[in-house]
């Protein structure tokens, strides 16, 4: 998978240097291209931002510089999504990472002070295919952490990211629920015990006690994610 970043902070896509989407860089398994926006004015001050028409405070990130990189990288005739992080966005979650997922190319827009002038997402989605996508119910200072953590969760979606396939099917959000917990050695710890179900060799047992505290936490914590009674 290609990915293309811009951003005015370059230096935040260096995490992906590390662990398993490091690995997935070096391997080729994931092309990444970080974009400095500035590259794309043409002033002394290399500036992306001025005061929003209307009013208020905050600035807003010029329409030049994103056209301009934009223009450029979607030159190509590969038909890539375009993502612009925004808490304005539809929600993302792991059916969204799945769907990117499976995508060639991605190309994400990190804006930054109060956003990108609406006309660059208008102007990009007359010629491509555009996606606004919101982490959450918050308020982040720019799109690159956003993005950082859409990449995490896609890129661990790529086939030979993951070690083993089987860690992704047994996870939180894969089944509607949130996973049970996890325990590992010494089987007693500060006079903790780690229970007994789970070392008893009996499979049935263990997955039905383990769907059994899916449910159960699922209740307690998020309500939200099962069907109504
Ligand atoms: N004025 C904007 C609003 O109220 O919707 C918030 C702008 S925010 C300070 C600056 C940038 O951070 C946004 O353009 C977006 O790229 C990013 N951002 C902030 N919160 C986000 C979220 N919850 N999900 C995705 N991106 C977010």
């Amino acid at each position: 998978m290609r990915l293309d970043v811009v951003t005015i902070f370059p230096e935040f896509f260096a995490a992906l240097d590390v662990s398993l989407l490091g690995k997935a860089r070096t391997s080729g398994l994931l092309d990444v291209h970080v974009h400095d926006l500035r590259d794309a004015t043409h002033d002394r001050h290399r500036t992306v931002d001025d005061t929003p028409y209307g009013g208020g405070a905050g600035m807003v990130m010029k329409p030049e510089p994103w056209g301009e990189t934009l223009d450029a990288l979607l030159a190509d005739d590969d038909d890539p999504l375009v993502v612009f992080p925004t808490p304005a966005g539809t929600p993302f979650d792991q059916a969204a990472a799945k769907r990117l997922a499976g995508e060639r190319r991605l190309v994400f827009c990190c804006g930054r002070y109060e956003g990108i002038d609406q006309r660059v997402v208008d102007d990009t989605a007359s010629r491509a295919r555009v996606a606004e996508i919101s982490l959450g119910d918050f308020v982040l200072n720019g799109g690159e952490v956003a993005v950082l953590a859409i990449v995490e969760a896609v890129g661990r979606l790529l086939p030979g990211v993951i070690g083993n396939p089987e860690s992704l099917t047994e996870e939180s959000h894969e089944d509607g629920l949130l996973e049970y917990p996890s325990y590992t050695k010494p089987a007693v710890w500060r006079e903790r015990e780690v229970p007994a179900v789970l070392r008893s060799g009996d499979h049935g047992a263990v997955a039905r006690w383990r769907h059994e505290q899916a449910l159960e936490r699922t209740r307690r914590v998020r309500p939200d994610l099962l069907p109504p009674e």
